[in-house]
């Protein structure tokens, strides 16, 4: 054992968060979700238990980003977003299509390119697509098509 990492009163310090316990636990290549245990290839590590379960959950791509959650921050970004396009596409007499293009262009391409490295490096595409920039990006993407779709009609019905 790693005479740093003992202190005065016998506690161990978690390499991975910092806080002292009692006992810290070997990770085993089932919790990390590879062929070896991390000491198997020569990288002794030993982490707090709530460490062990948060590298758990992490190895198996659990989503921590909540359904709940998802359609929370999308139902607060929809309709506010939706109402102040609307609002512009009826206004302003300005350059609104080429400003709109290039928020809605860079919207998707943020979707894109975050569900794209997730996906590269995963290759689980609903652990890529389950996360607050996607959702974010998505909604202002929604917003743009619902108060196209509203000014349109506004227009011509
Ligand atoms: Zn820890």
């Amino acid at each position: 054992m790693n005479d740093q990492s003992l202190d005065p009163a016998g506690l161990l310090k978690c390499p991975s968060c910092g806080t002292k316990v009692p006992s810290l636990f070997k990770l085993t290549a089932d919790d990390i979700q590879r062929r070896f245990s991390p000491e198997e290839t020569g990288f002794y590590m030993r982490v707090c238990s709530d460490c062990v379960n948060s590298l758990r959950r992490a190895a198996r791509l659990e989503v921590r980003y909540k359904s709940k959650e998802m359609l929370r921050n999308a139902s607060f970004t929809i309709p506010p977003l939706s109402l102040a396009f609307y609002a512009l596409f009826r206004t302003w007499t300005g350059p609104v299509f080429l400003i709109t293009t290039v928020i809605f262009l860079t919207a998707g391409a943020t979707v894109f390119k975050e569900t794209g490295q997730r996906y590269a490096y995963t290759h689980n595409l609903v652990w890529s697509l389950r996360n607050r920039r996607v959702t974010i990006g998505f909604s202002i993407t929604c917003a743009i098509i619902i108060a196209a779709a509203l000014s349109q009609i506004a227009r011509f019905g």
